[in-house]
């Protein structure tokens, strides 16, 4: 580790610290630290960079469970799992990554209950495993019960554990360090650059490969369930890379966030006998969908609601919401297994569950798209004679990523999976290619230096917009045209405004221009980093002339597999440019055990 100085704007030089490691991990969530533990059992020099402490990452917040055909419960098969999720893709998720989830969940999960995750147990003392959206016996036939639960506290759990395995296997954490840019050289990637936060010095990272899993961009709206670090800086700092994102138009809207404040409720509730009413007290998803009720898959759910609610049968004076029923399950069953519902529901909403509904209102929670990866979560950069070419030197997870399991919509319990799982194979690829302590080239002496140059941009930026202004813009016209709903006026608007929005980039102003603690400054780059995401949605969003999964078109009601079974790439310039292009999905299974479905109408 060796320091040297760089010069800045103001006068003042910065101070950069060099390391080098075998593997530097940008983020640690769940994606980040089952990919940072399992590098580091496997004998590797891992960091893990993180803008918060490890156990504050959005994962915390994931109540109902992560989904593994145990068949704890009930009869359950991996085979039925993979069915549940390329139908929920609604085909647009890529096959052999689906089938490597489904059948790699049942050891994933088994090795979390051996490193110490404190799953609920049956009464023999095994897994307990709830039902959950979309996931069904037999090919759709009837619900399975295959969502592992930690009461309603699951992320939670698995967190906690896995960042303790991280420390037993002697990975070293930069908390509160904020990732800035990759460092990029003739199209490999050759490290990182990151700002720590609590003393204002800036590291560049030399490693062999560099594992993005900095979450998802849900704080691009303006309602959302995730938390306020979701801002898509993983995305950004790839888009800045010139590399691509994949699939960004399916943005996931939640059936069951709090009315006014966004909070979650699990889907697990409606697992545990939760149902929907409108304003004339009707379970309306039974007409919606006859077979899975209030366990259709969350876009059929959200639109449910939303048709309810644009046909004036919403509740509350402006009959803008939707009621969930939990009180008829009792209070004994509430207190075991959703406390955390219950509590959230008492503070965000004023309801006691036990005696009365609590108003709903579908919210973004999910983003499907991301960077796209193969099965082994080496990060795609598609080329017109490889689709599949790879950029050496870079990984992606978790919800950052998209490796394309969730394809055009993510069924519940399918991304606290897709995080362990992924996280274990990007482990199990760094084993096969990283040799421990390998040489590596010395960087360039420049490398860096374009992030650091950014990063003095946007410290002494003058202009008269503040942070907070332009994000309330940029959220808003998230909302109003990237909805629930899209018309091709609406999304034609939405880039309109999205590119007006942009220019308002290089009219930000910071005030505060110190490097401790600088929150103003973070937002900045936050901010930065959710443009590029955002506009590669919106713009996608509009291209895409057909409903497929989370992205229901109006003026194209119907799914267009001649024209549109295909992944959409995404890149977009310094000025806000996007460009578009597509890609295959790959309809071919790993091993051909289950036949390769055909896509076939929506029914559910
Ligand atoms: C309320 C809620 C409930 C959910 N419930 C479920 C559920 O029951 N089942 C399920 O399967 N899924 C659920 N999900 C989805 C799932 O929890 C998330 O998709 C998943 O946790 C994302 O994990 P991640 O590791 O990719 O990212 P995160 O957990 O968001 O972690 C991102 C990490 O990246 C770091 N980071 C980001 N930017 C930077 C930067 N610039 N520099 C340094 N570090 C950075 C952060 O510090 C953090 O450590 C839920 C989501 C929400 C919001």
């Amino acid at each position: 580790m060796n320091a040297i100085s760089k010069p800045g704007i103001g006068g003042a030089a910065y101070r950069v610290v060099d390391h080098t490691y075998d593997v530097v991990v940008v983020g640690a969530g769940g994606a980040g630290l089952r990919s940072t533990f399992g590098m580091g059992a496997a004998g590797l020099k891992v960091a893990c960079i993180t803008k918060v402490f490890p156990t504050r990452s959005h994962t915390v917040a994931a109540q109902g469970g992560v989904g593994a055909s145990l068949g704890n419960m009930g009869e359950d098969d991996w085979r039925w799992h993979m069915y549940d999720t390329v139908k929920g893709s609604d085909w647009l998720g890529d096959q052999d990554a689906i089938e490597y989830m489904c059948r790699e969940a049942v050891p994933a999960i088994i090795e979390l209950e051996h490193y110490g995750v404190p799953f609920s147990r049956t009464e023999d003392g095994k897994i307990y495993q709830r039902p959950f959206g979309g996931h069904m016996q037999n090919y759709g036939k009837t619900p399975a019960m295959r969502a592992c639960a930690a009461a309603d506290r699951t992320g939670h759990a698995i967190l906690h554990t896995l960042y303790q395995q991280s420390l037993k296997h002697n990975c070293e954490f930069f908390v509160e360090y904020f990732a800035l840019d990759l460092i990029m050289e003739e199209g490999a990637c050759r490290g990182v650059m990151a700002w720590n936060l609590e003393d204002g010095t800036i590291h560049r990272f030399r490693a062999q490969t560099v594992v993005l899993a900095t979450g998802g961009y849900g704080r691009a709206y303006f309602s959302c369930t995730s938390a306020h670090t979701c801002t898509g800086d993983g995305g950004g700092m790839a888009l800045r890379a010139g590399l691509p994102m994949q699939d960004m138009e399916f943005v996931q809207f939640h059936p069951t966030g709090i009315y006014g404040s966004g909070c979650l409720v699990t889907e697990g509730a409606r697992g545990e006998g939760g149902y929907l009413t409108n304003s004339e007290g009707e379970r309306f998803m039974e007409r919606y969908a006859p077979t899975a009720k209030d366990l259709a898959s969350r876009d059929v759910v959200s639109r449910a609601m939303s048709m309810e609610i644009r046909e004036g049968r919403g509740v509350g004076p402006q009959k803008d919401h939707i009621h969930l029923h939990l009180e008829h399950l009792g209070a004994d069953l509430l207190h075991e297994r959703l406390p955390g519902i219950s509590e959230t529901a008492k503070i965000f909403a004023g309801v006691d569950v036990t005696k009365e509904p609590i108003p709903m209102l579908p919210t973004v929670h999910y983003n499907m798209g991301g960077i796209p990866t193969n099965i082994h979560c080496e990060v795609l950069r598609p080329t017109a004679d490889d689709q599949d070419a790879v950029v050496p030197g870079l990984m992606a997870v978790g919800e950052a990523a998209c490796v394309s399991v969730h394809g055009a919509n993510r069924l519940g319990t399918n991304s606290l999976l897709d995080l362990v799982v992924f996280g274990r194979a990007a482990a199990h690829r760094a084993a096969e290619t990283i040799k421990p302590g390998a040489a590596q080239a010395p960087l360039a002496a420049d490398a860096g230096d374009a992030a650091l140059s950014r990063l003095d941009h946007v410290r002494y930026a003058k202009g008269d917009t503040t942070t907070a202004e332009l994000r309330a813009k940029l959220q808003r016209t998230m909302q109003d045209h990237a909805a629930v709903f899209r018309t091709a006026e609406s999304l034609k608007e939405g880039v309109e405004k999205m590119e007006k929005v942009w220019t308002g980039l290089p009219d930000l102003r910071v005030t505060d221009r110190s490097l401790i603690w600088n929150s103003d400054l973070a937002e900045a780059l936050e901010l930065h980093n959710l443009m590029g995401n955002a506009m590669c949605t919106m713009v996608g969003a509009e291209a895409r002339h057909e409903s497929r999964g989370a992205h229901a078109h109006e003026d194209y009601p119907e799914r267009d597999d001649q024209n549109w079974m295909k992944h959409t790439l995404a890149t977009c310039t310094e000025t806000g440019k996007v460009e578009l292009s597509y890609r295959d999905v790959k309809m071919r299974t790993l091993t051909n055990e289950v036949s390769v479905f055909p896509p076939k109408p929506r029914v559910y």
